[in-house]
């Protein structure tokens, strides 16, 4: 079992952080649906809404991609999640 300490070697991997490009859920944007907060997966730069979203276009990205770590695009928040490994650390 990790420890909430010690971020997975995905998390670990990430040198530099990506930004969101614009502050929207790109999915969302699209079917004119809303969102609550955003994450930007790690992988790929796209920006999509969290789990508290009716949509959870960020979780359903990862899976379906298979791209693990997301950073939150919330200003304030420097966090990253790993899907597959459930770690969050803060950077
Ligand atoms: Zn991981
Ligand atoms: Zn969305
Ligand atoms: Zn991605």
């Amino acid at each position: 079992m990790a420890t909430p300490d010690t971020p997975c070697d995905h998390i670990a991997a990430i040198t530099a952080v990506r930004p969101p490009r614009r502050r929207e859920c790109e999915e969302c944007v699209r079917i004119g649906a809303s969102w609550v907060h955003l994450r930007t997966c790690q992988a790929c730069g796209t920006t999509l809404c969290c789990d508290n979203s009716p949509n959870r276009h960020a979780t359903k990205h990862a899976k379906a991609s298979g791209h693990p770590v997301i950073a939150s695009a919330e200003p304030g928040e420097r966090w990253l999640y790993c899907y597959p490994d459930k770690s969050l650390a803060e950077y």
